[in-house]
């Protein structure tokens, strides 16, 4: 059996509907899964057990059976761990099939099969009684189905359902409460990823103001949440107004209300700012007492010196619908609304007034500019960088003449704006988003010369970005775009940027590497299944691939220099052949190579480029500082990551790479010498 997957063409920047092995969708699933960073975090795997063994001995000392309930049990291991605690039995739900499958086989392989039965349900299909799935009610619930919005994977509904209809009155809950916490901030840098901010733009005529419209301003954004890793940012990129708060808790040992409501705190600034972002995150505690907790707390609350790295638990960033200022001291009240899914926020300075039902609305926010649905975060905060939109403008100037007929081709770009202000009097701009600037609705390919009225186009210019690039060189459709535009180009036609190259690095990761290591044993329990698992789908194309990941987020030294591996001419049209590179990058620094990063660099001018990856290697012991706009390419090394103790340091990485101008696609392979 076939099944068609939707993905984008980096030739045509057109979605298209390829047809895949019947199991490539469940293999992408499993090899880019979060099981494997989940079954690495020590503390979150401790604190269950702990948790677990604690639910166990209290119903026991009631003298009651222990029933388990353990939905979503992936693995099987809070289930294994129940039943090693003295469970008498454990009824494991798993909604996804091939990792239910990975449940029976690591059930059965660690000898827990008859405490335990794996159910291939979603766990509002589980049934109770005599031929149900489930002979009884369970006394105790497991689950771990916590997002980093907590709430987001459907936690809520799933405990709503299953106090209703799966566990006894007044059962043990595993982790037995969860809390949100929240933190009021001014920080330009996130702001900048939620609204455009001026555009200053010197020309020979003297500064204008490139400025966004109201109703771009006044939009609340979208919804979605925005997790980062928020120990990534320094304390410098940001400033604090209010101490940390509690903003709501769920008991999940008592029934669960998953219907939409809000919660309000009182906060009192602890300086005086603009309230612009709400920082959140949550912690779990696994018993009663609130002595077994596991928290997502940041760098700068907690206290403890054991830290956990993980990526399946990050933090939230929340912005508020419009900026505001407040003063210290002066109370100002916090809602938290939310529905089954998601949580949003709102901040309202009515002092002491009564809290009235009906000034609340509790509906999502809805984009309403589109410019929230055109650009992402990442790329208001890359529209937003002044340094790049200065290189932009500096090599504009260089190339724009009063009688230049220019084209645009990249998504949601702001060059036609900026090159408008810099004199340009005829600007197209091929795709998307006024009458000095004409946006041409037709496709690279299909334009014609009365798109152009019949001029011929002496200034093609790019980012390029494109939205649906996955992968660094997924941009180099702007050379494809720029092949199928050449019969309206004049000969002697500048590009902009003239041309591209890749780059690469050799590096040893932080902790990224975790995310795609094996795990052998987790507290005890076997789970080299699962690791197979993971090893079999990663392998299920011939070439592994390379993952797009924001590296800023994901500290890494460097152990070779930068080496530029490929370069595309666009002031050319992209080959028939296919561009490819052998060579070798020699090991300059001790560590352990666990991958290769990739990234692209644009060359606008001749003394003017731009890196979309590597911006600066910081100090001798090689940490790096990525585009924080940008994701990169990983290629992770598996022999690495795979050996605990590498003996003999590489000294050497050979290389071969491969453009594929027919696929637009870079497959390539490495060798550790
Ligand atoms: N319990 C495991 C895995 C947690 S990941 C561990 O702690 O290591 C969460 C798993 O729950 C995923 O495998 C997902 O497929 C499954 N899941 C989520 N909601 C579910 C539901 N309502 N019913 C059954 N499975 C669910």
């Amino acid at each position: 059996m076939k099944t068609f997957c939707g993905r984008a063409n980096p030739t045509t920047g057109a979605m298209e509907w390829l047809e895949e092995d019947e199991n490539y969708d469940y293999h992408q699933e499993i090899a880019r899964s979060r099981y494997a960073d989940m079954l690495h975090d020590k503390d979150r795997n401790v604190k269950y057990y702990q948790g677990i063994r604690a639910a166990v001995s209290r119903v026991k000392e009631r003298g009651e059976k222990a029933i388990v309930l353990d939905i979503g049990t992936g693995t099987g291991l809070l289930s294994m761990m129940a039943a090693s605690a003295g469970a008498d039995f454990c009824y494991a739900i798993e909604v996804f099939k091939p990792m239910a499958n990975a449940a029976v086989k690591i059930v059965e392989k660690n000898g827990f099969h008859d405490k335990i039965k794996v159910i291939n349900k979603h766990s509002t299909e589980v049934t109770v009684g005599p031929d149900g799935d489930m002979q009884c009610r369970a006394n105790i619930l497991i689950t771990e189905l916590f997002d980093t919005e907590l709430i987001g994977e459907g936690a809520l509904p799933t405990y709503e359902h299953a106090h209703k209809y799966l566990v006894q009155e007044g059962c043990e809950a595993v982790p037995h409460r969860a809390t949100v916490y929240v933190q009021l901030v001014e920080s330009k840098r996130m702001w900048s990823w939620n609204k455009l901010f001026p555009v200053h733009v010197e020309a020979d005529d003297g500064e204008k103001i490139i400025v966004s419209p109201s109703e771009m301003e006044n939009c609340p954004g979208v919804p979605s949440v925005c997790d980062i890793q928020l120990n990534q940012m320094p304390s410098s990129d940001f400033t604090i107004l209010s101490d940390v708060v509690t903003m709501f808790s769920v008991d999940f040992s008592k029934p669960v209300r998953s219907a939409s409501t809000y919660y309000k705190v009182q906060l009192e600034p602890v300086k005086s700012g603009k309230a612009q972002i709400v920082l959140s995150w949550w912690d779990i505690d696994m018993d009663p007492s609130g002595m077994i907790n596991c928290t997502m707390a940041p760098y700068w609350v907690k206290s403890t010196s054991a830290f956990q790295w993980r990526d399946h638990w990050m933090q939230c960033v929340y912005f508020l619908p419009n900026e505001e200022p407040v003063l210290q001291g002066e109370k100002v009240y916090l809602t938290a609304c939310r529905d089954e899914y998601s949580v949003w926020y709102k901040l309202q300075k009515a002092r002491g007034e009564e809290e009235n039902k009906a000034d609340v609305h509790v509906e999502s926010p809805v984009c309403r500019c589109q410019a929230h649905l055109l650009w992402n975060r990442p790329r208001f905060g890359e529209l937003n960088d002044e340094n790049r939109t200065r290189q932009y403008i500096t090599s504009l100037m260089k190339v724009l003449k009063t009688d230049s007929v220019c084209l645009c081709i990249s998504d949601g770009s702001l060059l036609p704006v900026l090159a408008h202000y810099l004199g340009a009097k005829q600007f197209f701009k091929a795709n998307h988003l006024e009458d000095k600037i004409k946006i041409i609705e037709a496709r690279p390919e299909s334009l014609t010369s009365s798109h152009l009225e019949d001029k011929k186009i002496s200034v093609l210019v790019g980012e390029p970005f494109f939205t649906t690039s996955l992968l660094p060189w997924h941009n180099l459709y702007f050379w494809y775009a720029r092949t199928a535009v050449t019969s309206h180009l004049t000969s002697n036609v500048t590009v902009l940027p003239q041309s591209a190259s890749l780059h690469m690095m050799i590096v040893e990761f932080q902790d990224l590497w975790r995310i795609r290591s094996p795990c052998g044993t987790c507290e005890g329990f076997d789970v080299q299944t699962m690791d197979d698992m993971i090893k079999n789908s990663l392998n299920f194309r011939e070439s592994k691939e390379a993952e797009p990941h924001p590296l800023w987020e994901y500290p890494c030294k460097s152990l070779s220099d930068p080496q530029e591996v490929l370069t595309f001419d666009f002031r050319k049209t992209v080959p028939q052949h296919c561009l490819s590179t052998e060579g070798s990058i020699n090991l300059l620094r001790k560590g352990k190579s666990h991958g290769a990063v990739l990234w692209m660099e644009y060359h606008l001018a001749a003394d003017i480029s731009i890196s979309t990856g590597l911006m600066q290697i910081s100090n001798e012991k090689g940490n790096c500082e990525w585009n924080p706009h940008c994701k990169q390419a990983v290629y992770f090394f598996s022999s690495v990551i795979e050996s605990e103790a590498v003996s003999g340091l590489p000294s050497a990485v050979t290389y071969a790479i491969n453009f594929n101008t027919k696929t637009g696609e870079i497959a390539m392979d490495f060798k550790l010498l």
